[in-house]
């Protein structure tokens, strides 16, 4: 029996979990294994009932559950309380406390939904990279940091400092995921430049060396940048820090098309892993049966094989999510304007995706 916990948090947040939970759970079950579903409040539905937007009792069932599936947080509802105490602080220290340190954001084009990029469909097709991201180190925590008035001068700086361990267990990472995949590393960089990433380079290349069966190249930052939108469908897995990172895993999911598509994947030391959609709580929309729960969706079908070792139930869902596409099926957010064509709500889409998985 495997536990997970479910975290719906505000807004669409539960709409999108709740189907996302209703395919796990089936999913799983044709490959022989039995969910356990928790719940637990996080953002502003935490803040509502408890003064908090993490409870340190969530915190602790996340620990001993080690998969945990997330909605979105937030809402206008909580937009004017402080920084500190407003509903993302709750997916922020979960993030920490979980001690998440690689991020994976597959970018990935449905056949079925070339036609939504802003890219032309010829460059689109095939798509299907994966952005692995440092998440807790990098120029983000480095010390020293901050302003000062120098000679009368205002002064800010930042460091980006990693060591070699931070650097060798984010490419373990994205050798494992390679393996699964086409077999190919590209670690992105700036060594040119950099001390910092000449490290990388250097740390990389001996854990390659674990990894015969996969090829690795080395790619710096700004030409990765053009090449993501001139020819994106040469990536396999894309490796690099938390600046970097953070800038091309938009850049990459952004060329596949609609946010409400977007799968994430958080993991730790230990295999505890959090996933999540990559979009928000969608306020505009919340409660009225309009929203797509596929990108929830796909964010089960990564717990199902990065949390559960269930690899085929992860491809099982996503073939069933592009069955779907392909017999037409859409959610509003993925008709382009001027298109005439009917739409699903969220509750008929997660339907759908069921009977494709054969559960009807
Ligand atoms: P958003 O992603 O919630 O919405 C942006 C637009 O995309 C909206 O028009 C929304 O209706 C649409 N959209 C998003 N997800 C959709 C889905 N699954 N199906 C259909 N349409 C979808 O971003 P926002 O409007 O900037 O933020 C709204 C709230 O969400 C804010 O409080 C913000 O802080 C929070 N937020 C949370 C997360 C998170 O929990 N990880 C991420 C981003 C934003």
């Amino acid at each position: 029996m495997d536990r997970i916990l479910v975290l719906p948090g505000d807004g669409i947040g539960p709409e999108v979990t709740r189907e996302a939970c209703r395919v796990l759970e089936v999913a799983a079950e044709r490959h022989g294994r039995k969910l356990v579903f928790e719940e637990g409040l996080i953002g502003g539905a935490s803040i509502d009932a408890h003064g908090t937007p993490l409870a340190d009792d969530v915190v602790a069932l996340a620990r001993e559950c080690g998969a945990v599936l997330l909605g979105a947080v937030g809402g206008p509802k909580w937009d004017d309380m402080p920084v500190d105490t407003r509903p993302e602080r709750g997916l922020l220290r979960i993030r920490k406390e979980l001690g998440l340190f690689a991020n994976l954001r597959p970018a990935t084009v449905f056949p079925a939904l070339v036609g939504a990029s802003t890219l032309r469909p010829e460059v689109v097709d095939g798509i299907d990279l994966l952005v692995v991201r440092e998440l807790t180190g990098g120029i983000y925590f480095g010390e020293p940091r901050g302003r000062a008035l120098v000679e009368g001068r205002r002064e800010a700086r930042n460091t980006m400092v990693y060591d070699e361990s931070e650097v060798a267990r984010i490419a373990r990472t994205a050798f494992d995921a390679a393996r699964g995949r086409r077999r190919h590393v590209t670690h992105v960089h700036k060594a040119n430049v950099l001390e910092v990433s000449q490290l990388w380079c250097e740390v990389v290349d001996e854990v390659a060396g674990e990894y015969p069966d996969v090829e690795l190249n080395h790619q710096l930052v700004d030409s990765c940048a053009m090449l993501l939108v001139r020819e994106p469908a040469r990536f396999d897995v894309i490796v690099t820090g938390n600046l970097f990172g953070d800038i091309l895993s938009d850049e990459a999911a952004m060329i596949t098309g609609s946010l409400g598509m977007l799968p994430s994947a958080s993991l730790g030391e230990g295999g505890v892993g959090l996933y999540e959609p990559v979009h928000g709580s969608a306020p505009d929309i919340a409660g009225q049966d309009r929203s797509n729960p596929l990108a929830t969706i796909l964010s089960a079908a990564m717990l199902l094989e990065h949390s559960l070792s269930a690899p085929e139930a992860a491809s099982d869902v996503r073939r069933a999510v592009s069955q779907v596409l392909a017999a037409g099926h859409r959610t509003a957010d993925l008709v382009l304007p001027g298109q005439d064509t009917a739409t699903l709500g969220c509750r008929a889409m997660g339907d759908r995706i069921l009977e494709a998985l054969g559960a009807s």
